[in-house]
């Protein structure tokens, strides 16, 4: 086995009884990058300087027998809207295309002081709007399952880097799907945490409401460790939860928690690929066979979850988008104009996309005098009514078990032009955002064109730990998780 085919905690173990130094870790993983990332496009950003430095630092650390950090040694990639102090951090948007932050994001400082290794930043959908990492103002990602279809968005770089083994874990954000869907077709495990478990202190801003930073990694157990090291209180994002974040990695193989397993009948219905349905039923006899009880359930306002997500997401991500004006920082349109009203408008024109674009326009829509009522109060209301949804199936069960994705990877370009179609795609994910719970994706099959089938699994608030039990012992009794793509 090759280094860079090892798990996150794999090279830890390496690296700690010192069977291989960081700075050895760090010289083959970029290896496999100049091999692999021609093809794939996973990275806006590689920084192999930075990374050897840092390897070196903490080869040092350890020669001289001092402690090491949780994430000692290993390799991880960021999606390209976590600022990382003098790395451009560019939202792979033309108006951040020479941006760099003057500070890390909480997320990354604790990265750095449990000594991970920054190996780059990976690419996304425009501002992580959309599904599929089409939506890059710099150029599009390749699934290294199957290199003709997209690798899902908008943290579709940072799933292609895993899955590809251009990264040992990746950080990704997720609005309504964005760490989840492209874990799933990319054959990973994706953690969406709950809101405020994580802080969002430097993860540029789309939807305020439903952002959350997550993990995608090769295993349950590399989910559990990065998700240790990232939670936490910040002062700096009053929305961060100072609840104690618990030991998520011991007891990660207590079996007790997998008891009551909600099944939403909703989630079953037209739409669902059939070779998806399939795996999930084959997914559930696995539980069962391990003691769970599968209990039917119903969420009856989760049919209105796209159009609620809809509204609230383009109603915050313009307000958030405002910033974006010429004027503080970032891209200025270079036509001579002393009207300022015009030099915003060209400014934005030039440099935000298509689907930045459409989302602002509705936005603003939903926001207007007259129209704020219909929708966006509206959309809060129902967003109450599919929580009450949920806070109700909790007291039935302790998880809920769902396709991650109604399909698998599609083809590149195939759903570019049909706006509508591909925010379905986030149909079974959005809902957790909406609510704030937590909600994993794992592999639980593979369809017969050989593309990955996710699992999500769907906790109450705050229930991360629970989740990752569940998640894990599905691992333990399958090896999906285990499988390759065919890249060599
Ligand atoms: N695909 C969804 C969207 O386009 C979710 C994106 C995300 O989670 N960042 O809004």
């Amino acid at each position: 086995m090759f280094l860079h085919e090892l798990t996150a905690n794999g090279i830890r173990e390496k690296v700690k009884n010192r069977e291989v130094s960081c700075v050895e870790v760090v010289k083959e993983l970029f290896r496999r990058i100049k091999q692999k990332e021609a093809l794939i496009e996973a990275y806006i950003f590689l920084d192999e300087e930075g990374a050897l430095s840092k390897a070196s630092e903490i080869d040092d650390k350890l020669e001289s027998g001092k402690e090491i950090g949780l994430l000692a040694g290993i390799p991880i990639a960021i999606k390209d809207n976590i600022s990382t102090k003098n790395i451009y951090t560019t939202c792979a948007s033309k108006i951040l295309e020479n941006y760099i932050p003057p500070y890390n994001a909480f997320v990354v400082k604790k990265l750095l002081q449990e000594d991970a290794i920054i190996i780059g930043k990976t690419n996304l959908d425009e501002f992580a709007m959309g599904s599929s990492t089409e939506n890059s103002a710099f150029h599009i990602t390749r699934n290294p399952w199957d290199t003709e279809s997209v690798p899902g968005g908008s943290s579709g770089g940072s799933a292609a880097a895993v899955s590809a083994d251009m990264a040992f874990m990746a950080l990704g954000s997720d609005t309504g799907g964005s760490v989840r869907q492209p874990a799933s077709f990319c054959g990973n495990v994706g953690f969406k945490p709950t809101y405020g478990r994580v802080s969002r202190y430097g993860l540029i801003a789309f939807a305020s409401s439903l952002d959350q930073i997550g993990t995608l990694t090769k295993d349950v157990f590399d989910a559990a460790m990065l998700l240790q090291v990232i939670s936490g209180h910040d002062a700096l994002d009053s929305t961060c939860s100072a609840l104690d974040v618990p030991n998520y990695l011991s007891d990660i193989n207590c079996r007790d928690n997998v008891v009551r397993i909600g099944i939403p009948r909703e989630f079953f219905r037209e739409g669902l690929d059939s070779e998806i349905r399939n795996a999930l039923m084959n997914a559930l006899e696995i539980y069962k066979k391990n003691g769970a009880v599968v209990i039917d359930l119903s969420l009856p306002h989760c049919e209105y979850a796209i159009a609620t997500y809809c509204i609230i997401a383009t109603a915050e991500a313009c307000s958030n988008l405002a910033r974006y004006d010429g004027v503080r920082y970032g891209y200025r349109s270079r036509l001579d104009d002393d009207n300022i009203v015009d030099m915003y408008s060209r400014t934005r024109a030039e440099a935000f996309g298509d689907e930045v674009k459409r989302r602002i326009l509705l936005g603003n829509y939903v926001l207007s005098a007259g129209y704020y009522e219909a929708y966006y109060l509206k959309a809060s209301k129902v967003r109450n009514l599919i929580k009450n949804d949920f806070d109700e199936a909790f007291t039935k069960v302790d998880c809920i078990i769902s396709p991650t994705c109604p399909t698998p990877a599609f083809k590149i370009g195939e759903k570019i032009l049909d706006p509508l179609e591909m925010y379905l795609s986030d149909v079974y994910t959005n809902i957790a955002n909406l609510v704030g719970i937590p909600g994993i994706s794992i592999p639980c099959g593979f369809t017969t064109a050989g593309l990955p089938i996710g699992m999500q699994i769907l906790g109450k608030h705050f229930e991360e730990k629970k989740i990752l039990q569940i998640a894990k012992l599905f691992e333990q009794e399958t090896d999906f998780h285990l499988q390759k793509p065919k890249l060599d």
